[in-house]
């Protein structure tokens, strides 16, 4: 796989489908998903200007943070278990993955603690499928609402998975749904912060895009398939 080109035509990409629908490209930010990807690897992304990697599992951060540059905002991704807020929360920059109510307390009261604030988003579950994890889309309102209570977090959106289909249907409505909720929440709290939209993986970005994406998240299609 050839990291640079790669890079350079997702790039691309990301600009036709702002172009599409009338967004600017600025407004989507790239994150290469680095998961199970050595040093080295991650260091090519890096050199081709990429600052922003995305880790999912605790340990795996923490040790990899500090063999690479500084200027990287590393941002975590996938499951946090609350007995690893400790390894993640002082690396990264923006959880995506808050997927309850109970994991918001518990990153919260660890900031509390030390005195730190943390960026949150809250995984909504908008396939309805039952191995998704993340907040069941009914009850995202009243969630964020409550999670918005909370000391030293700052909520800065939404995230979500689409469903794993060729179905470009089922793709496009899970991701429109994550935006009718964002929607609903500029109405009951106002606008003036706005709210990000994570979703968009390898094989669905440009439709995300499409649908209002804020954060692509983009792991094989940078480094190709992981091999595990
Ligand atoms: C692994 C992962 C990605 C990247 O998936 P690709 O299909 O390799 O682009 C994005 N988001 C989450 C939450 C992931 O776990």
């Amino acid at each position: 796989m050839n990291t640079v080109k790669s890079i350079a035509d997702i790039k691309n990409r990301i600009s036709e489908a702002c172009q599409r629908s009338g967004r600017n490209s600025d407004d989507v930010q790239l994150i290469a998903v680095s998961k199970t990807l050595p040093v080295d690897v991650i260091l090519e992304a890096y050199n081709s200007g990429l600052r922003i990697f995305g880790e999912s599992r605790a340990q795996e951060v923490k040790e990899k943070t500090s063999d690479l540059p500084d200027d990287i905002n590393w941002h975590f991704i996938g499951h946090l278990q609350t007995n690893k807020i400790k390894y993640v929360l002082p690396v990264c920059t923006l959880i995506h993955s808050v997927d309850s109510l109970h994991l918001a307390k518990a990153i919260s009261d660890f900031c509390v603690k030390r005195d730190i604030p943390s960026s949150i988003l809250l995984e909504i579950n908008t396939s309805g499928e039952i191995s998704k994890l993340g907040i069941n889309s009914a009850d995202a309102i009243e969630q964020y609402l409550e999670i918005r209570k909370l000391k030293n977090l700052n909520l800065k959106g939404l995230m979500t998975i689409a469903p794993y289909t060729n179905d470009e249907n089922l793709i496009r409505q899970s991701f429109r749904l994550l935006k009718d909720i964002r929607d609903n929440l500029y109405k009951k709290i106002g606008s003036d912060q706005k709210l990000d939209l994570s979703m968009g993986m390898s094989q669905d970005y440009e439709i995300a895009i499409e649908e209002g994406s804020t954060m692509i998240r983009i792991g094989t299609a940078i480094f190709g398939p992981r091999g595990r």
